[in-house]
């Protein structure tokens, strides 16, 4: 959970940093109103002069009542946040997608200043994206307009999502699922040592440690069956991308997601080279976010600050 605080102008103050408690919904929801306490105590601010609180979560989410509805990264089937941190903190509180909010602080901080059509890409353990199209941004029913992480690039649905359908994007590409992505491939051709310098190490039932990291950094070495595999990962990604851009019809696309910023040139490169063997639409600018690991915060803010505002 990372947590900022902001002044009226937008200017990021101070921020912090805490693994999320999950021991029970409410504990969430209490850290939520510690960390807001605490960054307002740091910094001297009083509580009731607060404008807003801006929160960017992974979906699905009811943005109406200010929940997450059944996280796929907790153990729980709905996380009321809206209503307890009113009833507590007596300030307007606002839950939208974490890419939602990602996309309007791009718009407000980033690279999207002054753009009307604008899309923002996250590929980090999951991949997900936000947009805003002639200067809306793009809600829909339930605040989860684009879900784009599922969108389907593998017909045949090789692999198996999250969300528990198959040939989703996220299920190739994404950080926490590139590993299955790699054991697959490696069935398919028969490549039974998976390439000796992309293991880490060994977990105790023999099987090979692999995370998407180890692949990266074994084909930035030079081992071929992995680079050979993250290539095919950056033609997925650039179907994925074709897509968007297909259905959004952006001028500019900004790619965030720790996968993303700590392989900025092997996400970005097959994007920027295959994009049009998919896209009808004129090809945007597509480039690494300004904001870093910090988009999430910004785009909170974005949000506080756009909903507040009269
Ligand atoms: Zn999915």
């Amino acid at each position: 959970m990372r947590a900022a605080i902001f002044s009226r102008e937008g200017a990021l103050i101070s921020k912090r940093k805490e693994k999320v408690e999950t021991r029970n919904k409410e504990s969430i929801t209490q850290q939520i109103v510690a960390l807001t306490v605490t960054l307002c105590q740091q910094n001297k601010v009083e509580i009731e002069n607060l404008v807003g609180i801006g929160i960017a979560s992974t979906g699905p989410l009811d943005i109406e009542k200010g929940e997450l509805v059944k996280p796929v990264n907790l153990p729980f089937d709905s996380v009321p946040l809206k209503e307890p941190i009113e009833e507590q903190l007596h300030i307007p509180t606002f839950l939208v997608n974490d890419c939602t909010g990602a996309v309007l602080g791009e718009k407000k901080f980033g690279a999207g200043k002054g753009i009307d059509n604008l899309v923002y890409v996250t590929i980090g353990t999951g991949i997900g994206g936000g947009a805003i199209v002639d200067a809306n941004l793009l809600l829909g029913k339930d605040g989860d307009a684009v879900e784009i992480g599922h969108l389907t690039i593998d017909y045949e649905g090789r692999l198996k999502c999250g969300c528990g359908k198959r040939g989703h994007w996220e299920a190739y590409c994404s950080g926490k699922n590139i590993p299955n992505f790699v054991r697959m491939r490696s069935k398919e051709v028969g490549q039974k040592t998976l390439g000796k310098s992309m293991l880490h190490s060994k977990q105790g039932n023999g099987l090979p440690n692999l995370s998407s990291e180890a692949l990266f950094d074994a084909a930035k070495r030079g081992d071929e069956f992995s680079f050979q595999l993250v290539n095919e990962i950056g033609l997925l990604n650039s179907i994925g991308f074709a897509n968007v851009i297909n259905a959004y019809d952006p001028s500019l696309i900004t790619v965030g997601g720790t996968v993303t910023l700590m392989n900025e040139r092997f996400i970005l490169y097959p994007v920027k080279k295959h994009v049009k063997e998919y896209t009808v639409n004129r090809i945007p600018e597509i480039v690494v976010t300004p904001l870093g690991q910090d988009v999430g915060v910004y785009g909170a803010a974005a949000a506080a600050i756009e909903f507040t505002s009269p």
